[in-house]
């Protein structure tokens, strides 16, 4: 059920501790940990503790938790003194979303383009 733990979900196994990550900040309601494969000097995905499978579907049932989540990168990118940053939700695989547990990836410390690739 959404908003549950899902037991075939990795993220859902970070938030319980079951797979190890660096988290950099934890609150109430997210994490934020080093992605594993940073594609800039900086980059960190800030999730909700609870499961849904992306970004839209945590903001139509949990508006607050996504407001946390949005918080939360920011204070993580002040800690990181990150001057400018990309904050990114891939959504559906075709737009490279591997990973179907909601996640904020914050990317920094290296010049970004626009359009993204
Ligand atoms: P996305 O492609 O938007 O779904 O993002 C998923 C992200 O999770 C990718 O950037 C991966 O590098 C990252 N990732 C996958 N497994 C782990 C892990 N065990 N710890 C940290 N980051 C991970
Ligand atoms: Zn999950």
């Amino acid at each position: 059920m959404a908003g549950e733990p899902q037991d075939d979900c990795l993220f859902c196994k970070i938030v319980a501790g079951r797979i190890p990550a660096t988290v950099v900040k934890e609150t109430e309601t997210t994490v934020a940990f080093r992605d594993i494969n940073p594609q800039a000097p900086t980059h960190v995905l800030v999730i909700p503790k609870v499961h849904y499978a992306d970004a839209a579907e945590l903001a139509a049932a949990e508006p607050s938790v996504t407001a946390d989540l949005l918080r939360h990168a920011g204070e993580v990118a002040t800690e990181e003194k990150l001057e400018s940053y990309r904050l990114v939700f891939n959504t559906g695989s075709g737009a490279g979303q591997t990973v179907f547990h909601a996640h904020l990836h914050l990317l920094g410390g290296r010049g970004m383009h626009w359009p993204p690739g």
